[in-house]
């Protein structure tokens, strides 16, 4: 799909269009010519094409497998009020018992040591699990005890249950640590562990300890309610103390359940505000805002079109469409992403269940859909960016999903196209692109607000 994107340059006002493909990645300006960068012959041809999928052509597995994902069950000491987890169902638990059937399954797959191999701990809470995480690390030890190069082992956790044994048991057995943590909007996450005295000084040391090593980050989430990326930034800096402090994640939550909805942006004005916020964060910032991920997905994408990058390439944002990225249980059953168990059924009525590594050929994961065989994607300006969101949802929380997605790939965008051309994308044409997408930071139209569906929180007593 081509698109006629309008850009303004700051100093002047002055006014150019450009031609954006999004099939094939590229950018010209008014005059034809091509944005390239010298390496765009270098990487002629040499994009590996995805095979889209879909419920009626399944996602498939590998045996070679790069990331092994281990979901350790979906307990957890917290309920987030927008955590992809909250509604799953939980498959029957598993404990240090089933750790032995789960090696010996672990024969059906294929590591190589050269080609390396990341291990992830889900929970859940991975915390929860700990009298399973100790056997189990102590298991996968003695599994790969022949390789030189170890795996890099990493867990997600929400930081409540660190104290001083755990903080020394990860530090000694050299794990990467992200701590799920809002900043100064964590109260609307759910409760926050480091009000706790004991907790946040295990925090502290666990952050003194690996942070030089580049081993952990603060994980923030963006929503309706804290969306500014430099004040999350200046409260992590207040914390630790460490203006270059690491921030994962940094996008804006994907919608799971009503609570994800009610925390999503909203109305148009909510969307256009929160835009032009994510512009200039960066823009006015100089870039400092602590997301590395973010700023590196801007200059991926700047490389991406410079080297004409095809949509053809193009995979799912999370990587759980690889075909060596791998999500089991302790039962050797393969599910399609940790958010999710083996007893869940998909938004699309597919099971999330899609066999067990002891038939790996076999499995089929129906409850995904590649961006390709999703309606609007291919037609869509932050394609690249975006890359589908997630490849599970549908319906309603899928249609939220996408315009939060939208807003929040659309800053990065226009902060990539400003680099590459001096000129701020400000409006955008193509055919069937609603209004409210065209108009990036809502200065060039007039637009309507729909009325706001109304959000009854359900109150537990
Ligand atoms: S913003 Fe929506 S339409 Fe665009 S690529 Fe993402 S999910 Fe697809
Ligand atoms: S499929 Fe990917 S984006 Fe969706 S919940 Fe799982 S990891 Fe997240």
């Amino acid at each position: 799909m081509r698109f006629h994107i309008t850009g303004q340059r700051l100093h002047d006002k002055g006014r150019q269009v450009f031609v954006y493909d999004n099939e094939t990645n590229t950018l010209s300006d008014a005059s034809g010519q091509v944005f390239s960068s010298g390496g765009c012959e270098a990487h002629a041809g040499k994009h590996t094409p995805v095979v889209p999928f879909s419920p009626e052509e399944p996602l498939r597995k590998s045996k070679r497998i790069r990331t092994l994902k281990i979901q350790l069950g979906l307990s957890c000491n917290y309920a987030c009020d927008y955590c992809s987890q909250r509604f799953v169902e939980h498959a029957p638990e598993t404990s240090r018992k089933d750790i032995e059937a789960f090696i010996d399954r672990l024969g059906n797959l294929e590591f190589n040591e050269a080609r390396g191999l990341k291990i992830e701990f889900w929970g859940g809470e991975p915390l929860v699990y700990w009298k399973t995480l100790v056997p189990l690390k102590e298991a996968l030890d003695l599994y790969f005890a022949g390789w030189e190069k170890k795996p890099v082992y990493s867990m997600i956790t929400n930081g409540s249950l660190l104290n001083r044994e755990i903080v020394q048991w990860l530090v000694e057995n050299e794990f990467i640590v992200a701590m799920s943590h809002d900043g100064p909007g964590q109260a609307v996450r759910g409760p926050d562990p480091l009000d706790d005295d004991i907790t946040r000084s295990a925090v502290r040391s666990l952050y003194r300890q690996l942070r030089p090593r580049g081993r952990f980050s603060f994980n923030a989430m963006l929503n309706q309610s804290n969306y500014g990326r430099r004040e999350i930034y200046e409260w992590f800096v207040a914390f630790t103390g460490d203006p270059s402090v690491p921030l994962g994640e940094g996008s804006v939550i994907d919608a799971y359940d009503e609570g994800g909805t009610g925390n999503s942006l909203a109305t148009k004005a909510d969307h256009f505000a929160f835009r032009r916020r994510a512009f200039n964060d960066v823009f006015a910032n100089d870039g400092q805002i602590g997301f590395g991920g973010i700023l590196g997905k801007v200059d991926g994408f700047t490389t991406g079109v410079l080297t004409h990058r095809p949509a053809s390439s193009l995979g799912q944002k999370c990587g759980m469409d690889k075909p060596g990225n791998i999500a089991i249980d302790l039962r050797g059953n393969v599910i399609t992403c940790q958010n999710v168990s083996a007893s869940e059924v998909a938004k699309n009525g597919a099971p999330h269940l899609g066999g067990n590594i002891e038939k790996i050929e076999e499995v089929e994961l129906k409850s995904a859909t590649h961006w390709r065989n999703r309606a609007n994607c291919a037609a869509c300006p932050v394609l690249h960016l975006c890359k589908g969101s997630c490849m599970y949802l549908q319906g309603e929380y899928w249609d939220v999903s996408c315009a939060n997605s939208y807003s929040d790939n659309i800053a990065l965008f226009a902060l990539s196209f400003e680099k590459m051309t001096g000129y701020i994308p400000v409006l955008i044409d193509a055919p069937g692109l609603p209004d409210d997408r065209r108009d990036i930071f809502g200065t060039e139209m007039e637009h309507i607000e729909r009325p706001r569906r109304k959000m009854i929180p359900i109150v537990a007593v």
